[in-house]
């Protein structure tokens, strides 16, 4: 039994004989690498992935459309069925892969939201100009408060 008199600290502390700000960058290296593995790695995200395939701590999107943009989770169709929730599809008819990029860049019926904003662009491209980025604001937002006049049942 340790004899400690009032006011006397054990010692416990251990001196690892390296300084606390390098071994915070050294863990921080770690945990970046070990996260870029497992999202590397991974099944999950696979939409996010290709479009983000580098984490980054730096990286954040403060919109919800924006952050349906890139993760493909939203009213969309192509969500709809994944989910198991309903069967439509848009009443376009022109594309079978109708989720968040058909609307975002080739839906004729979004057409004319549509100025700087290519059917060839990338995500990564359109997040880089604010132009592009208002628009896929305005087109979501427009393709989900007008779901009824552009979604049709199976
Ligand atoms: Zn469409």
């Amino acid at each position: 039994m340790a004899n400690i008199t009032c006011g006397e600290k054990p010692s416990v502390d251990t001196h690892l004989m390296i300084l606390q700000r390098t071994m915070k960058t050294r863990l921080k290296k770690l945990l970046m690498e070990e996260w870029q593995r497992r999202w590397y790695d991974g099944e999950k995200g696979r939409f996010t992935f290709n479009i983000f395939p580098d984490v980054k701590t730096s990286r954040c999107l403060d919109n919800h459309y924006l952050a349906q943009g890139t993760t493909n989770h939203g009213p969309t169709p192509q969500y709809f069925r994944k989910l198991n929730m309903k069967d439509c599809h848009c009443r376009c008819g022109e594309d079978a892969e109708d989720g968040v990029f058909h609307y975002i860049l080739r839906c004729p019926l979004l057409s004319h939201l549509r100025n700087s904003i290519r059917p060839g662009d990338s995500m990564v491209q359109l997040l880089q100009n604010k132009r592009s980025v208002l628009e896929v604001k305005t087109i979501l937002h427009t393709f989900y408060h007008q779901q009824t006049d552009i979604l049709e049942l199976d």
